[in-house]
């Protein structure tokens, strides 16, 4: 949240506050303005019944109609003031509860879009600039086969980046608007086995353990949804993480299908746990983030297991890490 932002929530509680602190105020006074009213009027009507019959005895006065109707007036004033009082905080914590969610809800859009423009401008960016430079050397120069193969090698490793990225826009836009899961029979187990093999072979350096049911799971479920909740998971554990990645995917069926993946990277904080679900969310701050990414692979996690009809829940894993946790 910005300053500003900051400043404008503080004055909108502080006058919130000032509100409430004048209405209590006003209601009291109020009330005892009527009450004063009300006894002067009993006075006067107590001088008149004394001057018709000095013996009236104060049971008797207090049982007089007119007195009897002044204090049922006065009751039905009283209660009047302090419902209107109560529906008026009511509607007034009401009218501050919408205006602070959907202020909220302003400054995480802006924060979305600037995140955006951030993250991929970077990401678009320093792949091509990465490709040209590599263009031009081989224009200007007569490289050594070796070097050539580096080079080569680097270009092919920059463009695969820029085709992550377009492909992440596409599919998180399609996800929006137009993602019709379909749906099949699938051996679960042989899915998952599948992906670790495709994974395994691009994340060398990474462990990633099978723990999976001795009987073939079948579910009726989206291949490509739940490759890509595998992938993005799987390697967002190995990506956030300063031991060697150590990623458990388990699988059981009791009492209902679950798929679990943990690793034992720098888990994600209670406070971010929400938030990274949301489109273009990173944890940390942009300018001073150095892992590369858009913050686009836990909201397309997030639409697929929608889609399929499941559920995520994210927790820390022991005794580091993160536990995501799908229920099919
Ligand atoms: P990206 O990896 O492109 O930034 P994601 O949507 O996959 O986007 O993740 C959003 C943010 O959540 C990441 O920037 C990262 O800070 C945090 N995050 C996601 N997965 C993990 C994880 N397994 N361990 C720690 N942090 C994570």
């Amino acid at each position: 949240m910005t300053k500003r932002s900051k400043r404008i929530k503080f004055l909108s509680y502080g006058l919130f506050f000032y509100l409430i602190l004048a209405l209590t105020w006003w209601t009291l006074l109020l009330i005892v303005k009527n009450n004063d009213a009300l006894n002067a009027k009993i006075e006067l009507i107590k001088i008149i019944a004394i001057a018709n019959n000095p013996e009236i005895s104060e049971a008797q006065f207090l049982e007089q109609a007119n007195v009897v109707k002044l204090n049922h007036d006065y009751t039905r004033q009283r209660n009047m003031i302090i419902g209107e009082a109560t529906v008026f905080i009511v509607l007034l914590f009401i009218g501050i509860f919408q205006i602070n969610k959907s202020f909220n809800r302003e400054v995480d859009a802006a924060n979305q879009q600037r995140n955006f423009l951030l993250s991929i401008t970077h990401e678009l960016k320093s792949p091509l600039a990465s490709i040209k430079l590599i263009l031009q050397t081989f224009l200007k120069r007569e490289l050594p086969k070796e070097k050539k193969d580096d080079l080569l090698k680097s270009a092919l490793t920059e463009s695969n980046r820029l085709e992550n990225l377009v492909n992440d826009l596409l599919l998180s836009a399609k996800l929006e608007k137009a993602f019709i899961p379909h749906f099949e029979e699938i051996p679960i187990n042989m899915l998952i086995e599948h992906s670790v093999f495709t994974l395994g072979n691009s994340h060398p350096l990474a462990k990633i353990n099978l723990n999976l049911p001795e009987d073939d799971l079948v579910l009726s479920t989206d291949k490509e949804g739940l490759y890509a909740i595998i992938k993005n998971l799987v390697e967002n554990g190995i990506k956030y993480n300063i031991n060697i990645p150590e990623i458990n995917i388990v699988l059981t069926d009791e009492p209902k299908p679950q798929l679990i993946i943990s690793d034992n990277g720098v888990g994600i904080p209670d406070g971010d746990k929400t938030k990274i679900f949301n489109k273009f969310y990173r944890i940390g701050n942009e300018d001073t983030r150095k892992t590369k990414g858009t913050g686009l692979g836990l909201y397309i996690v997030k639409e697929f297991v929608a889609a399929l009809g499941a559920s995520i829940e994210v927790e820390d894993n022991s005794p580091t890490g993160t536990k995501f946790i799908i229920e099919f």
